[in-house]
């Protein structure tokens, strides 16, 4: 069903003729975005080029419009209209934020945001290089470029320079408000409380069972059924689409055309399930904005930690209980035939959870997952810093590896050169994955207390109880509270790493008998 509202009536011309401007804008970003998507699925090897000069000349109208002094202008009026509206009213939100967003694009000079692009777009090129040799001399220079680029970008959005550090301006990008102080006060603990956990599965004489993780099934196969469990979950495909592509991803121009992709591998269902359930939580989200508010900040998400904490529910919190786990394996003989006969459904959850701490980031289960965002969350910041020169990073990701996971790095390709963000020149981003599942884990804890009988639902298929809550607490508010004080709105409490602890220990006390 399409869900078509009309924008309600706003009291003050400078608030409509802010939005309006804004929303121009943010009409032009939504078609970049169909046609980022378009490159990763659908585009012939051959667009790619002029892809390149139709996405870089969007981005700098997109820029100009967003830095149109007129928008400056009318925000200005429109603050002074709005400032006896209560602090959550739509009008004050949206000027607020618009504002916001103004003033960071403003701060940036041109010349600067170019630069910035283009040494990425290289810097992605030299580093996918790089990496396919395990060459990290070959992706240095160019990390000492985004590292200096990214220090100037800080210094042009400002930073509390008497108790803040320049890492602050860059991680506000992704997740407005945040520090590096408060995300040390949140990891710190957290890795207090992992590692012993970690430690005892490491000893422990039981292990799940996880052959499912190896046992082929038909891939055609697995993309219908991966639909299936999405549209079971509550995905709208009249308003979104879901394709394959090499690293699934999110993506479209509006709540109402969601583009997600997914991945599957033949030896491994549950991979494809998971990154489709994953997607799904993040497409969900952008299905649940309010139509209203399209191409405005109420109509966005908050940032990147509560789309993760969206995403991370669905993946974990359902995908990885054995209630789902019981449902899911009731749906395989209709999509499967018997392929999947041999397998338990309690194979089937044994399976999604086994713990295993490994070198790569994005393999990683969900214990040891927030391990891997550590390490790069202590290294970017100590470049930004200055406290780590980029020359030393190898071997400092590799000592941070055998400290976190206990593991010995064997190559640059499985360590430091792994990941894209940095050579996108975005540093900041990482701890929002991290945030993301503690949120997720809150979140879903307090979903619990109000919906009676939820996990047993699973059980059954039902999902649209859960849907709807997270719908109405979170996605309908856009970006009406910053993620801190959205969680304190929705769960009562400031974001803890506690429900996270609960649900691992839950899970893997008896899995692993500890
Ligand atoms: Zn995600």
């Amino acid at each position: 069903m399409t869900t078509l509202a009309a924008a309600p009536a706003r009291s003050h011309p400078a608030v409509d003729e802010a939005i309006g401007l804004a929303r121009e804008a943010s009409t032009l970003g939504s078609t970049a975005s169909i046609l980022g998507w378009d490159q990763e699925t659908m585009m012939p090897p051959g667009g790619l080029e002029h892809r390149a000069r139709q996405l870089a000349q969007l981005a700098r109208l997109a820029h100009g419009m967003s830095t149109d002094p007129r928008l400056g202008d009318a925000l200005a009026r429109a603050a002074e209209a709005v400032q006896a509206l209560p602090e959550t009213h739509p009008d004050r939100v949206n000027v607020r934020e618009l504002r916001r967003d103004h003033d960071k694009a403003t701060k940036l000079p041109a010349r600067l945001v170019e630069e910035l692009a283009s040494t990425a777009s290289v810097a992605q090129h030299e580093w996918a290089e790089a990496r396919k040799a395990s060459d990290f001399a070959r992706f240095r220079p160019w990390l000492e470029k985004i590292v200096r680029l990214n220090r100037e970008k800080a210094d042009c959005f400002g930073w509390d320079r008497a108790g803040g550090e320049r890492w602050d301006a860059l991680a506000d990008s992704f997740e407005p408000g945040c520090t590096a102080r408060y995300v040390e006060g949140v990891f710190v603990p957290l890795r207090a409380r992992l590692q012993p956990m970690l430690d005892a599965i490491t000893a422990a004489k039981r292990r799940p069972d996880g052959s499912f993780n190896d046992h082929a099934m038909d891939i055609d196969g697995q993309e219908r059924f991966a639909r299936f469990v999405s549209g079971a979950l509550g995905f709208d495909f009249a308003r979104g689409r879901l394709d394959r592509s090499t690293h699934p991803f999110c993506g479209g121009s509006h709540c109402n055309d969601v583009r997600m992709t997914s991945r599957y591998s033949e030896r491994c269902l549950l991979d494809g399930l998971g990154s489709t359930m994953h997607e799904t939580g993040h497409g969900m989200y952008e299905q649940g904005l309010d139509p209203a508010w399209i191409g405005t900040p109420m109509g966005e998400a908050v940032s990147l930690s509560i789309h993760e904490s969206q995403s991370r529910l669905w993946e974990n919190q359902v995908g990885r209980s054995l209630p789902f786990c019981r449902w899911a394996r009731s749906q395989m003989p209709e999509h499967f035939g018997g392929a999947a006969d041999r397998f338990t459904a309690e194979q089937v959850y044994e399976a999604a959870n086994v713990v295993e701490p490994g070198f790569i980031r994005v393999d990683a289960d969900e214990a040891t997952y927030n391990m891997h965002v550590m390490v790069r969350f202590e290294l970017e910041r100590a470049m930004i810093s200055r406290d780590l020169d980029v020359k030393d990073l190898p071997g400092e990701w590799n000592r941070l590896y055998k400290d976190y996971l206990g593991l010995t790095v064997p190559d640059d390709r499985r360590g430091c050169l792994q990941d894209v963000h940095w050579s996108g020149g975005m540093i900041g981003y990482f701890p929002t994955y991290t945030l993301g599942t503690l949120y997720a884990a809150q979140f879903f804890e307090t979903a619990r207390e109000a919906i009676p009988g939820l996990d047993e639902g699973f059980a059954k298929g039902e999902f649209r109880q859960l849907l709807g809550w997270l719908n109405g607490g979170i996605h309908r508010h856009g970006r009406r509270w910053l993620s801190a004080d959205l969680c304190v709105q929705v769960t009562g409490k400031p974001l803890s790493a506690d429900p996270f602890i609960r649900h691992l220990e839950a899970k893997l006390g008896p899995m692993y008998g500890i």
